[in-house]
């Protein structure tokens, strides 16, 4: 028995996937203590968008750190926070027409940011129901969790948790019906039992609940039916936003204009916890300090991420480069499906956020555990964990997605193989 083992809770997870002890990481790899490589199709769950230790944000932090730049500082105004403001208002926020959005600092995780959108949605419209989707993944504490679809997260809770109303997703109900009349209709009827809600909280591309891609038409009606009945639109990018689409905001390409979004995972680009909500300036209705949260402060991340507005996101040539891999990435995966089971198996996802979708999660399962032998770090995700969810670092080398397509080509095969002879 290991230390992790013997001391760490059982309720640990991916190491329990992984069962090595990484020492070091650059861009796409990842090292085990023993020398042993990996390509990382993980990233973090999507936190590293830019890759481990990019070269440039590490020289920022270093520089920063040894000029005793203030590492903590409450919500105070320090020199990196007043950058990351600058750099993400001028190079991501204003050229999306999202100049005049304000930006509240939370506690640093995709939970802290999410609780404080539903929150604020709330106070705004003094109603406290909110509508979010099956399938749907927001974080694990209170408020987050209630609006996580997710029985086995929701259940550690231990009790109940009201004011959300769940809905059907895009494509819960099959292909060719549209679930945004459901919800107009139950909206529109004051007997149907559903509350006026706040707002709706929503995933453009569901990513712990099985890379569920909506189409746009479908984000299209959602926002129309918010404007119909007077609910707020909150996105939540934490994991499909910084990049993972192929544009900043999952949403740019759909043409939606949320009033609400939250970031985490990579927003910091370099894996420190951060986290922002950002929403139009007149839902600010904040007074002073009504929520706060002692790491709202982490100016080794404001550093990062502004350095990483600056290196990737000054022109157009980062977003182009990403959706060029993920086009890549998304035929070799069609590859896959095409070598090994046309019928059975499913593309999944959109942009950098793409995956294969398996009958039943043991196959996946087994899938992840061939690639793993093979060198590739790779999860699953869905409510059955069925879909084999390539999560790669926006930055990883042609290279990379090619020797990863092949592990995966191969541990299709092995894990066919492997139910076949089962079978007979
Ligand atoms: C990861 C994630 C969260 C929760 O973020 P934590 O930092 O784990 O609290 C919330 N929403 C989405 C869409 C996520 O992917």
């Amino acid at each position: 028995m290991n230390i992790f083992q013997k001391t760490e809770s059982e309720v640990r997870t991916y190491s329990r996937s992984f069962p090595v002890t990484f020492s070091k990481a650059k861009g796409a790899v990842l090292t085990t203590e023993d020398g042993k490589e990996y390509v990382d199709f993980l990233a973090g769950a999507g936190t590293l968008n830019y890759g481990h230790n990019n070269d440039e944000l590490k020289q920022a932090l270093i520089d920063y750190i040894t000029e005793d730049g203030l590492t903590h500082g409450l919500d105070m105004q320090s020199v990196a926070k007043e950058n990351f403001l600058h750099t993400f208002r001028d190079l991501i926020l204003e050229p999306r027409g999202m100049g005049d959005f304000k930006v509240m600092f939370t506690g640093p995780t995709g939970t802290n940011c999410v609780e404080a959108a539903m929150k604020l949605a709330r106070k705004v419209k003094k109603r406290s129901n909110i509508i979010s989707f099956t399938n749907g993944f927001h974080g694990v504490t209170g408020g987050a969790l209630a609006a996580t679809g997710n029985q086995h997260h929701r259940g550690g809770m231990g009790t109940s948790m009201p004011d959300i109303t769940r809905m059907p997703f895009d494509g819960y109900l099959g292909e060719g019906v549209d679930t945004t009349e459901y919800l107009d209709q139950v909206l529109s009827d004051p007997s149907s039992g559903v509350d006026h809600p706040a707002a709706v909280l929503v995933e453009t591309i569901q990513g712990e609940g099985g890379l569920n891609a909506a189409s746009f038409e479908w984000l299209r009606n959602l926002e129309k039916v918010c404007r119909r009945h007077d609910m707020l639109l909150i996105v939540d990018d934490i994991q499909s936003g910084c990049g993972r689409s192929g544009r900043f905001f999952s949403f740019e390409e759909v043409g939606i204009k949320p009033d609400i979004v939250t970031l985490s995972k990579s927003l910091s680009a370099y894996g420190l916890p951060f986290a922002v909500t950002i929403f139009r300036p007149e839902l600010d209705v904040w007074s002073p300090g009504e929520h706060n949260g002692t790491f709202r402060g982490n100016n080794h991340a404001f550093v990062t991420a502004a350095a990483a507005f600056k290196t990737f996101w000054s022109d157009d040539r980062f977003e182009k480069e990403v959706r060029r891999k993920a086009e890549k990435l998304r035929n070799g995966l069609k590859d896959i499906i095409r070598t090994h089971g046309a019928k059975s198996l499913k593309l999944k996802g959109r942009g950098l956020m793409s995956g294969i979708e398996c009958p039943d999660g043991d196959l996946a399962g087994d899938v992840i555990a061939h690639a793993f032998e093979q060198g590739l770090v790779i999860e699953t995700s869905g409510a059955h964990d069925q879909v084999v969810k390539c999560l790669v670092p926006l930055v990883i080398t042609d290279e990379q997605i090619e020797f990863g397509l092949k592990v995966l080509d191969k541990s299709f095969a092995s894990a066919l193989e492997k139910r076949q002879s089962k079978a007979s």
